[in-house]
């Protein structure tokens, strides 16, 4: 056999080769936990391996190579048979557990954590400890089924073998560091070590989910490693505040001690390689994406699965992800994006956090303009808005601002602790009558500035269309709206559901009470009708009494009372967010659903996701076409729906184009139920509630824009009870804007100074 003659090339998974090469010398001294150096040709550059087995009987060892970069994809595209110009190895430090006694490790119990091509160093390691009677567990995470890789040789060494998947496709449906915790917290496992070996930004999180359970931690840091000799310099790293080089003091370094964001950092600012030789699957996809100018795409549950339950249709990005879409945006100097965010969220700022994993900065920034990111994040109109704005959508796809804020926000949700606050014994005091987002923002802003604020609710649960409108499958309740709700509480403010302003005092009487202002976030709850003959049968439902009931009365769950009467047929009237998740929700009951609406394709006011998700999950869309009567039969239950269609003509005070009626174009649809989501207007007992302020021609109070000054002094308004129904980041930036006035105005009236 030839020196460095290749046995064996066969690929693992997409571009992942494995490669057995006749390699005697370095066979005989390799030691788990090292790499050797291959030189392909005469021409060619030092390429680092990490060797994942070897063999001293047959004189061989084992590499499993990513072929990405030039040089890689030579390397691969070797024939058997055919030889190397050099391997040489083998080099760095083996694992520290190596050169422990072996008695002193027979009584421990490792963990080893490995990500994507991680796996093959992690083999060696686990083979070597298996053989030797020690207690080993291991994880193997990758993005989907396709990409783990070494499964059966791993089934064969006898570690508990544990494997995960972004997408679910095999093993645990999640990421290495949640399927950790799930071992530890569920299983109730001890570990004695754990040893990771990955991308670098899971195996930052690796360190932080093994400090959460003072577990000691092993990262190896290979993926830095250039040059693999201590030449180059290049594989600098920060551990317990001194400069160590990888590949000469590691690979292994103690977890806890390692810089792994000025690593991160460093390894993002690395000018490409000539021929990028850079193993790293995470960064080829991203270099794809940059290229082809779309975003990472996001994980969502499949159309025919999500469309038969109410679980979330969107997984959003993990740490990866967020960070590869994170890289696209551009930092522009003068971001467009910031200005058409109605609470102005400094979204690059934002986002280079992300980008540089610092997720805990991300969201403090994101924090000083937005008590509700998770909810943003998930229902905010981005495409009109934010992401409407960035200049990467004029060739390609903009930046994905909205998932990222979900996904730093959920982050947030799991991994910052709101700091608890005392309100002062003599704080001014504040009510705040809806909990809605308009309500929320404001009661949080002002609890920040030290306010005594209590929020009246009139329903059982807080958090308004949060609540009650959005479907489960849009916004988690539990999991979202429930915990926003109780950051807020942990700040101090204080929520008084079941409490109805207007039949349980009024604002008035507030004012007399102690509090010094009042703020109006009651919405637009109620809902239009179309006055057409038989709109009163049974089976004709408004959109928010349908919504109510599968929603905040959960009547899609066995164990709750409230029914839902729902035909096989079903006809939903809108164009609206509403009407989408009215007809995506009746889907998920069961039925068949229509959707009518009198305008066409690209006058749908719903957002794009909604429209999209609406189509894949089987909505019949009869656009330009509208319900002219209901038709019932003897019991007056509900038959079919009489339409006519529709043609654009000229365009309205709206400045869109009037729908009229194409006249002996009438047809009948089938259906037992309609829901009807033609818009809301708000509550006529807003005059019970607030009888000194001013309403307008449309039954909503007459506040000024910018700072929701009502017609009453003291009194304050925004959010859909002002505009009308709109969304939910504009009533969270009316909140925001009346928080501030209201500051302002009791410190007036406290003889401090007022400067609205
Ligand atoms: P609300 O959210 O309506 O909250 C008002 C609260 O005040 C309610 O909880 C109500 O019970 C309470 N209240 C009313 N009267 C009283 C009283 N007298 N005493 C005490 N409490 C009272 N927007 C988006 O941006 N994206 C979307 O995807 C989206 N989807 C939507 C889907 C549906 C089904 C609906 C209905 C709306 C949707 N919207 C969406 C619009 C958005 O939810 C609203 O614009 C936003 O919630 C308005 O916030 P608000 O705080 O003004 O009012």
């Amino acid at each position: 056999m030839e020196r460095f003659e290749i046995l064996q090339n066969r690929e693992l998974a997409q571009d992942i080769f494995f490669l057995k090469v006749y390699a005697p010398v370095i066979a005989r001294a390799a030691q788990p936990g090292q790499f050797l150096i291959v030189i392909n040709d005469v021409h060619a550059e030092r390429i680092p391996l990490t060797i994942s087995d070897y063999s001293s009987d047959e004189g061989t060892v084992d590499l499993v190579v990513q072929a990405i970069g030039f040089s890689t994809r030579k390397i691969v595209q070797h024939e058997v048979g055919e030889c190397f110009a050099d391997v040489v190895g083998p080099l760095g430090n083996p694992s520290e557990f190596v050169e422990m006694p072996l008695p002193d490790l027979q009584n421990q119990h490792l963990l080893f954590v490995a990500g994507g091509i991680g796996a093959a160093p992690i083999y060696a390691q686990v083979k070597y400890f298996q053989q030797n009677g020690i207690q080993t567990t291991t994880i193997v995470g990758a993005r989907n089924a396709d990409f783990i890789i070494l499964e059966e040789a791993f089934r064969q060494t006898g570690t508990a073998l544990h494997l995960c998947t972004d997408d679910g496709s095999r093993g645990f449906h999640g990421n290495v560091t949640e399927l950790l915790s799930d071992l530890v917290e569920r299983q109730k496992l001890h570990f004695d070590h754990v040893i990771t070996i990955g991308p670098l930004i899971m195996m930052k999180f690796v360190e932080q989910t093994t400090r959460k359970y003072n577990l000691p931690c092993v990262a190896s840091l290979n993926s830095l490693m250039i040059d693999g000799t201590g030449m180059c310099g290049a594989c600098r790293v920060t551990i317990d505040g001194k400069t160590r080089f990888t590949c000469v003091d590691g690979p292994e370094f103690d977890a806890h001690k390692v810089d792994f964001n000025e690593a991160l950092t460093r390894q993002q600012n690395k000018k490409p390689h000539k021929h990028d030789h850079y193993c790293n699957l995470e960064k080829a996809v991203n270099e794809k994406h940059k290229v082809r100018n779309t975003r990472i795409p996001v994980r969502e549950q499949p159309a025919s699965i999500r469309s038969k339950n109410f679980n979330e249709v969107c997984y959003g990005y993990n740490a990866q992800e967020a960070m590869r879409e994170a890289e696209r945006c551009l930092q522009c100097k003068k971001p467009r994006c910031v200005g058409s965010c109605p609470v102005h969220i400094d979204i690059p700022g934002f986002i280079a956090e992300v980008a540089n994993g610092n997720f805990q900065k991300a969201y403090e920034i994101l924090s000083l303009s937005t008590s509700l990111p998770a909810v943003c994040g998930r229902v905010c109109p981005q495409e009109t808005q934010c992401e409407g704005e960035c200049v990467l959508g004029i060739k390609g796809e903009p930046v994905a601002i909205g998932k990222l804020e979900r996904f730093v926000a959920d982050w947030a949700l799991s991994n910052v602790q709101p700091i608890a606050k005392e309100v002062e014994p003599g704080a001014s005091k504040v009510a705040v009558v809806g909990s809605g987002p308009a309500g929320l923002t404001c009661a949080g802003d002002l609890a920040k500035m030290g306010y005594r604020v209590t929020v009246f609710e009139a329903l059982q649960k807080a958090g308004g269309v949060l609540e009650y409108g959005i479907p489960e499958f849009r916004l988690p309740k539990k999991n979202v709206v429930a915990k926003e709700v109780d950051r807020l509480s942990a700040i101090g403010v204080d929520i008084q559901t079941d409490y109805i302003i207007g039949r349980a005092g009024n604002v008035d009487h507030l004012l007399q009470s102690g509090y010094d202002a009042v703020f109006i976030g009651a919405g637009a709850g109620l809902p239009r009708f179309m006055n057409l003959p038989g709109e009163n049968l049974n089976g004709v439902y408004s959109a928010n009494e349908f919504l109510t009931r599968v929603n905040l009365m959960q009547a899609y769950r066995d164990e709750f009372d409230t029914p839902v009467e729902l035909a096989d047929n079903v006809v939903v009237i809108g164009g609206g967010n509403v009407a989408m998740d009215a007809a995506r929700t009746a889907v998920r009951l069961g039925a068949r659903v229509s959707l009518v609406y009198r305008r066409g394709e690209s006058e749908l006011p719903a957002r794009q996701e909604e429209i999209h998700h609406a189509k894949e999950e089987g909505i019949d869309f009869q656009l330009l076409t509208n319900p002219v009567e209901f038709l019932g039969d003897a019991n007056s239950d509900l038959q079919s729906v009489r339409c006519v269609r529709m043609e654009l003509g000229e365009p309205d005070a709206s400045g869109r184009r009037r729908p009229e009626p194409v006249e002996g174009s009438d047809f009948i649809i089938e259906a037992g139920t309609a829901i009807v989501a033609i818009g809301t207007s708000p509550n006529p007992l807003l005059k019970k509630a607030a009888p000194e302020v001013s309403l307008n021609k449309w039954n909503c109070i007459d506040a000024d824009n910018e700072w929701g000054r009502t017609t009453q002094p003291g009194v304050f308004a925004g959010g859909d009870v002002v505009t009308g129904a709109a969304t939910v980041i504009e009533a969270m930036g009316a909140g925001k804007r009346a928080a501030k006035a209201i500051d302002n105005y009791v410190k007036k009236i406290k003889n401090q100074s007022y400067a609205v």
